[in-house]
């Protein structure tokens, strides 16, 4: 029998959720989805120094946003509790102990000054490397070097020290990832990387092996960035686990530029005025905001769609996906593997499509708040979903609705009469007048009964009803845009109407 699918999520919570970090949790989610798996989130949390208040429940509302909740976490808790690994501080040791009793790991006591010392060393002999590597670590203050007997008594004197991993020199480290293929490292471009530090924490390298064993995990997906530490990773599972039971990995590519030139930065999105968050982030000590996706007016279901393409996609011509097709068609062996760029316009038109696409009712809670927050208040919901209805096709992102639409709750602060004027006449005026007194009687208020009677009276004039419109729509809209003139004055009402043109009629006099 197989084993049952588990996937991870593994966030460090030290800021803001990037694009990139969503699309790795999509990548997983999906899997989980289509294996009948379960989708895990592991917090690690384990450097003390990088950890901000805040950031873990930030991400946990983001993949809320998005939809992509899972099945274990610090949230709901689990079989394999707890989440969080600055909680399982204890399991780690033990590991870190068995390292070093295999040959696998040994003790370092130096000094932050006898570390200095040596890259100083390294340097002046023109070494390639800083690193602490078997051409160092026999003149060091390690376990290696020194008798037992001096190590057991520094230990018992309480000396502090950090546990490092002993890489051998000269071996290959194969693996196969998923959308790479066989990669092979060599152990000469390995450090003897740190396993446990001095506070008793475990570093990332060693919880991640330690977690991803006990929580048996089968699939391991994570961005490219991660590749250079995947032979620490590899040798870690072999010693203490055996590679059998390692997780198959898969290395996502990395969300690039829109110019392609490198990785896609919180800084890039400043520069350019397009947010790489999910969702405002707000810095616990500076209180400075970044903007996220959300607050700027994307749908959850376009975010999604925007990030499962950026470096997949079905091998069709098709752009538009759901999460049930992402589930039915998303294939971890077909993502690229070199680098998505990323590209703001293309992102908002998959934003204007799934405006199109989705029912109002979907987001006119969010759309209602920003018109609030704009200082209309909307007393009557099915009211501002017939007009979300009637400009949903001019929308990009949801704040396009108040431009669009904010003339359907309140007359126009201004009206461009310069647009009219040159052209305005005696007999244009004259038109209006009647047309009020027209559809003052008018007891069917519809857009049909509307533009047939308009049409009438502006034949019974000789007026081209072409030239009266224009002025008819900045009379109701002040501007020249918006849906059908008519589709306007039927939603806005009879009251409405008639004084928007009588106040535009004072106007031109
Ligand atoms: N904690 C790592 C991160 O912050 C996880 C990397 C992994 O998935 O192995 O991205």
């Amino acid at each position: 029998m197989s084993k049952k699918v588990r996937v991870r999520f593994a966030p460090s919570p030290t800021g803001g959720l990037h694009l990139g970090g969503v699309r790795t949790v999509l990548f997983n989610y999906l899997f989980a989805r289509q294996h009948d798996g379960d989708f895990i989130v592991r917090i690690e949390d384990t450097d003390q120094n990088r950890f901000v208040k805040g950031a873990e429940a930030y991400i946990f509302e983001c993949l809320q946003w998005c939809g992509l909740n899972p099945d274990e976490s610090v949230l709901q808790g689990g079989p394999y509790a707890p989440y969080r690994q600055s909680e399982r501080k204890e399991i780690y040791r033990q590991y870190a102990e068995q390292l070093v009793k295999d040959g696998r790991a040994y003790y370092a006591f130096d000094t932050p000054a006898e570390l200095e010392r040596m890259r100083d060393l390294l340097k002046t002999k023109g070494s390639s490397s800083l690193q602490y590597d078997h051409h160092v670590r026999m003149n060091m203050n390690n376990s290696l070097r020194l008798l037992p007997e001096e190590t057991q008594q520094l230990l018992d004197a309480g000396t502090p020290y950090v546990v490092r991993i002993k890489i051998n020199p000269d071996e290959f480290v194969p693996f196969t990832d998923m959308i790479r293929g066989e990669i092979s490292f060599d152990t000469n471009a390995v450090d003897d990387k740190v396993l446990l530090k001095a506070d008793g924490m475990p570093t990332y390298h060693l919880a991640v092996v330690v977690d991803d064993f006990l929580m048996k995990i089968t699939h391991a997906f994570r961005g490219e960035e991660w590749l250079p530490s995947a032979p620490v990773h590899i040798l870690l599972w072999q010693y203490l686990f055996g590679l059998e039971n390692m997780p198959q990995w898969a290395h996502l590519p990395l969300i690039l530029k829109p110019d392609g030139n490198g990785k896609l930065s919180k800084r890039d999105g400043d520069r350019l005025g397009f947010p790489v968050y999910a969702m405002d982030w707000a810095d616990p000590v500076t209180k400075e905001i970044t903007k996220g996706f959300k607050e700027i007016g994307f749908l959850p279901e376009a975010f999604i769609n925007l990030l499962a393409v950026l470096g997949w996609n079905d091998g069709t011509e098709q752009e538009i996906f759901s999460m049930e097709e992402l589930i039915a068609k998303f294939n971890i062996e077909k993502v690229h593997k070199g680098g998505a760029k990323f590209d703001f316009e293309k992102a908002k038109w998959f934003n204007h499509e799934w405006i199109k696409k989705l029912d109002v009712s979907h987001y006119a809670e969010r759309v209602k708040n920003i018109f609030e927050s704009k200082g209309i208040t909307i007393a009557d919901d099915a009211y501002l979903k017939k007009v979300m209805e009637l400009v949903k096709e001019r929308c990009t992102l949801l704040p396009d609705f108040f431009t669009q639409g904010n003339f359907f709750f309140q007359a126009p602060a201004t009206v461009d009469t310069t647009s009219i004027q040159p052209k305005w006449d005696e007999k244009k005026n004259m038109f209006f007048v009647e047309l009020i007194k027209s559809w003052q009687l008018s007891t069917l208020w519809n857009s049909g009964e509307l533009e047939i009677s308009f049409k009438e009276l502006a034949a019974a004039n000789q007026l081209k009803t072409g030239e009266l419109m224009l002025p008819l729509r900045l009379m109701l809209v002040g501007g020249k845009f918006g849906p059908g003139v008519f589709e306007i004055a039927s939603a806005i009402g009879k009251e409405s109407t008639i004084k928007r043109i009588e106040y535009t009629l004072a106007l031109l006099q």
